[in-house]
């Protein structure tokens, strides 16, 4: 078998269209426009893993066809879905996949994915939009999604990005691209929510059916499915969140409609790592008011679940103190025990100490006031000895201590973290190890990010191929990408990213 057929053997007779079998109301069937002149700019080889892939069959030219939209994937079913969704706070009504056809749902080695193409042309659902995905969005897109996976972070996948000489316009003339991604399912709060505004009790059930039988099995058993899945999903979304705030990562565009019904990150837009500490970071230029800024994201995702909770009141018997309930206890409790163990792993202990938020409260104000680079300054505390001698101990700190204008400052919260230290008594060589699983190198920085597109832009895939190389190992020391470790170049200093895309 060449390529192609094996690439057909493999996902045509796998296809199972779950989605596709709720009624038509969900949805539209309908065939991508698909690009003109494709070409393959990026694969991720763990993504075609999934699918049980060999990554060389997504080179050849059919396949290529098939990941642009330009030719019908055996077994597939090209659909549009419909959501709604709160946007910035405020009811938006009708939105759905403006740019994206599910294909199908192909059961891969571990498990099923549904196969989705971004970019490949309008659909009902596009509004004002053009149904398009520029390259440098797109490589956005791909460059995380698989970033967030290797940092162990719940996200829906990229397989591969094609790009194509057509030009679409944005603030400026560009290219556009297609990439496909792949997940459990891309239901989201805003699937629910549609139906809960169109007064639709029955789809509303048949949604609630739908996901629970396939993704939440004990809440498909329970008394009330949909108060069983709203306690979960409020579980899955706090610990989403608590990995995002650990990690830095500032999503961008927290609207009801890019909310995973799964947990999952989606919808990669103007997200950002948190390089020098600024809680109120905001990653979207767009967000003038700051309304998902880093340090807000925890209550946002709090406020998404609300509205998740209030669609489902049908369901719940309009009891809204049960529908609340349902999400407020297992939200908080999910999100506290995820940020604390995920921050007791960065700070490299073992086991849980009463005076743990207060150290870490402190390291917060800390890293603020000093603008620390944030996954730098963990990264580099793992390496300093718990026990140094006085005559050494500024030596040895100076990987810590440089990052901060105070030293004076910085010395103080590392006695205390030290004490902590103490309590444990682990080996340092032990110790590091563990921080060192905890806090990568390597994460996808915004200058990063630019390089590749620029190189992109100019015809030069090579630069997203490296980067998605380093980050596909993060946690990883890699002399030969060290590089993209850095923090941003004094030609970074001006980057914006808005929702254009
Ligand atoms: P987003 O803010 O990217 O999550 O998009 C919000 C809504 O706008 C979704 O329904 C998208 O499908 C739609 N959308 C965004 N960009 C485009 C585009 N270029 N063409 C069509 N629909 C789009
Ligand atoms: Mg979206």
């Amino acid at each position: 078998m060449n390529a192609p057929e094996r690439a057909r053997a493999r996902l045509a007779p796998a296809f199972d269209n779950g989605f596709a079998r709720l009624p038509e109301r969900f949805y539209t069937r309908l065939e991508p426009w698909g690009v003109p002149d494709p070409h393959l700019v990026a694969v991720s080889p763990d993504a075609t893993a999934l699918l049980g892939l060999a990554p060389d069959v997504l080179a050849c030219p059919e396949a290529v066809a098939w990941l642009a939209g330009n030719r019908r994937l055996p077994g597939s079913d090209p659909l549009a879905a419909v959501y709604s969704g709160h946007q910035f706070g405020v009811w938006a009504g009708q939105l759905g996949d403006g740019r994206a056809h599910l294909l199908g749902e192909v059961a891969g080695p571990q498990g099923n994915w549904e196969v989705q193409l971004k970019g490949a042309g309008r659909t009902p659902y596009s509004r004002m939009g053009d149904g398009r995905a520029v390259l440098r969005s797109s490589i956005r897109e791909f460059l995380c999604s698989e970033a967030m996976a290797a940092l162990d972070i719940p996200t829906t996948r990229a397989l591969a990005l094609v790009g194509s000489p057509l030009v679409v316009h944005r603030e400026t003339p560009e290219t556009a691209a297609v990439v496909t991604r792949l997940a459990p399912s891309f239901v989201r709060f805003g699937s629910f929510e549609h139906w809960a505004a169109a007064r639709d009790i029955e789809a509303l059930r048949l949604l609630v059916d739908h996901v629970t039988e396939r993704h939440f099995p004990e809440a498909f058993d329970s008394a009330n499915r949909a108060e069983a899945l709203l306690a979960a999903v409020s579980r899955s979304t706090g610990h989403l969140v608590a990995q995002w705030q650990a990690v830095g990562f500032m999503h961008g565009v927290m609207n009801t409609d890019n909310m995973s019904i799964l947990g999952l990150t989606i919808d990669y837009g103007p997200f950002g790592f948190m390089e020098a500490f600024n809680g109120a970071h905001v990653c979207n230029h767009s967000d003038s008011a700051g309304r998902y800024r880093f340090s807000r994201q925890p209550q946002v995702a709090h406020w998404n679940l609300l509205a998740l909770a209030t669609a489902l009141l049908p369901l719940l018997g309009d009891d809204a103190e049960r529908a609340r309930a349902a999400v407020d206890g297992p939200y908080a409790d999910a999100y506290n025990a995820r940020f604390a163990a995920a921050m007791r792993a960065k700070l490299g202990f073992a086991a849980p100490h009463p005076d743990d938020e207060s150290l870490i409260g402190g390291l917060y104000g800390l890293l603020q006031r000093n603008r620390c680079d944030y996954p730098m300054f963990f990264r580099q505390l793992g390496r300093l000895p718990s026990r140094p001698d006085a005559a050494t101990r500024a030596q040895l700190d100076a990987p810590v201590r440089d990052l901060f204008p105070d030293r004076d400052d910085c010395d103080a919260w590392l006695a205390s973290w030290r004490q902590r230290l103490m309590l444990e008594g682990r080996a340092d060589g032990e110790r590091q190890q563990s921080m060192n699983r905890a806090n990568p190198s390597y994460v996808l920085r915004n200058w990063v990010a630019e390089t590749a597109i620029r190189a992109a832009q100019g015809g030069d895939f090579g630069v997203v191929a490296e980067v998605l190389d380093c980050l596909r190992r993060p946690f990883d020391e890699q002399p030969r990408h060290a590089r993209f470790a850095a923090p941003p170049p004094d030609w970074a200093d001006g980057l914006e990213v808005s929702c254009s895309s």
